[in-house]
């Protein structure tokens, strides 16, 4: 159950000021109340705690980055690579461990995700994938091919032609762990003021809608909300997410599917669509591609979109033919927030003492963790070897200004949808749109 909290109603001084009651701030108070117990930290939340994509997301809580080893390797080098996709992946015992430490009650359950491929560019794909995890020495533990008779046992799904296999997520329900975290945090003594929106921030001071908070550290941690704060238009891009839920399948209805172990599930479609089962047996489903909003906007009303809500539930259809017969009980959407260079970063100033997290564009639900340790290590300058990790104070270059910004990335989200029609249509892949992607991003 949601707690309706206090907004700030006066001027105040604390330790460390965070903007933003979503896992990023939360985990980010977390655990520099575990490092600094003595110090007086408050998180300032527009909203209410969750109101964010913490609180609506799709479930997925995955050791995997939305930036890949390779790309990690070619910015880096190979070793901060392997690093870095080390951490990510441990950082689900770490969530374990807290989970149960603090008796947050979200529907946790590690059963692995299984990516699959419907035509042969998706195989080709998921191939790959498996193939470059091994390459950087993730063996066979960490990923591998299904065998056809095994995928047919975990998920029996329509047409698919070959699957992966790897046990690095797990399914959560995100309002109980965002809500759990907020409970947790105020044990510790970390204050949060809810219905407090920040108008803008500067070393030393945030200044919200009613009053100034004074604090020697400042942690922006807004994500899709970003371009909201005062100079912070172009620093990260809204990308809308949707998803539907439906009625819970009949005992009958889950044999047929098998699904035992409620691995996650996405296909190598370029546009992303996602499924878990819940804990109470319902699919919820979501997908990508939404159009972007001019100028960064983000309204209430954009969480609704009758027109993507078709196609995702046309989407599970094709996929869960069974859940034809169920109902859709719910459909939601929210912004998740994307960085220029499509790449998460933790970000720490001491001259300054400013700080921000975040980027991750559809996978922050782990990441989110790693990236709050780290930064909290940051903060209390203990040379904790995750403050080495690559992602570090690595901000992405701005966004471009309007309209450029509108047309770039609608151009690419209409460059994924065609390759996703073309490749199903030719079983090939379209040469031409990769090409015209390789400029776009
Ligand atoms: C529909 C959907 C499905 C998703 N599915 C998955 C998934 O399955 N797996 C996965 O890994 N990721 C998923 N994501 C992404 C993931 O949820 C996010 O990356 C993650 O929750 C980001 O957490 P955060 O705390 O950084 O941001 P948020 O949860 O967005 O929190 C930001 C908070 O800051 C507050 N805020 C913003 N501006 C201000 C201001 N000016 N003043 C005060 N407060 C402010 C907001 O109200 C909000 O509560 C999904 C996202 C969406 C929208």
């Amino acid at each position: 159950m949601a707690i309706h909290r206090q907004p700030l109603l006066q001027d105040l001084s604390c330790d460390i000021a965070i903007i933003g009651g979503g896992y990023s701030g939360l985990w980010s108070a977390y655990y520099l109340k575990k490092l600094l117990p003595d110090s007086r930290i408050v998180i300032i939340e527009a909203k209410q705690v969750g109101f964010g994509a913490s609180g609506r997301n799709g479930g997925w809580c995955s050791g995997f980055l939305p930036i890949s080893l390779s790309e990690i390797e070619q910015k880096y080098g190979r070793s901060e690579a392997i690093k870095m996709y080390n951490e990510s992946f441990q950082t689900l015992d770490e969530i374990e461990r807290v989970i149960e430490d603090e008796r947050i009650d979200c529907d946790y359950h590690r059963g692995g995700t299984i990516h699959g491929a419907t035509n042969a560019v998706q195989q080709t794909r998921v191939r790959h994938d498996v193939e470059q995890l091994h390459d950087f020495g993730f063996g066979e533990e960490h990923i591998r091919l299904l065998a056809a008779d095994e995928i047919s046992s975990r998920l029996n799904i329509n047409g698919l032609l070959t699957a992966s296999y790897t046990p690095h997520c797990a399914v959560i329900h995100p309002a109980k762990l965002v809500q759990g975290l907020g409970r947790s945090v105020e044990r510790l003594g970390v204050q949060i003021f809810e219905d407090t929106t920040v108008l803008g921030y500067s070393p030393g001071q945030v200044k919200t809608n009613s009053h100034t908070c004074r604090a020697d550290i400042v942690i922006r941690a807004t994500e899709g909300f970003t371009a909201q704060i005062k100079k912070h238009r172009r620093t990260l891009a809204p990308l809308y997410s949707y998803m539907v839920a439906t009625t819970p399948l009949s005992a009958s209805q889950l044999a047929s599917l098998g699904w035992a172990n409620r691995e996650t599930y996405h296909d190598a479609r370029n546009m992303l669509i996602y499924a878990q089962l819940t804990q109470d047996k319902c699919i919820a489903f979501g997908g990508r591609g939404a159009p972007y909003h001019f100028a960064s906007r983000v309204k209430p009303q954009y969480d609704m979109h009758s027109v993507i809500h078709d196609k995702i539930i046309h989407s599970m259809h094709e996929i869960f033919k069974v859940s034809k017969e169920l109902e859709i009980t719910h459909r939601w959407g929210g912004p998740l927030g994307v960085p220029r260079n499509w790449q998460p970063s933790v970000n720490f100033e001491r001259t300054t003492g400013l700080a921000s997290l975040g980027g991750y564009v559809g996978d922050g639900v782990a990441a989110t963790n790693l990236a709050s340790r780290t930064l909290a290590h940051l903060i209390v300058g203990d040379n904790h070897p995750l403050t080495e990790l690559a992602w570090v104070n690595q901000e992405s270059k701005k966004w471009e200004v309007e309209p450029l910004r509108f047309i770039g990335i609608n151009g690419l989200l209409k460059i994924f949808e065609s390759m996703d029609r073309h490749e199903a249509r030719t079983n090939r892949p379209d040469k031409i749109r990769s090409k015209l992607l390789d400029f776009f991003l």
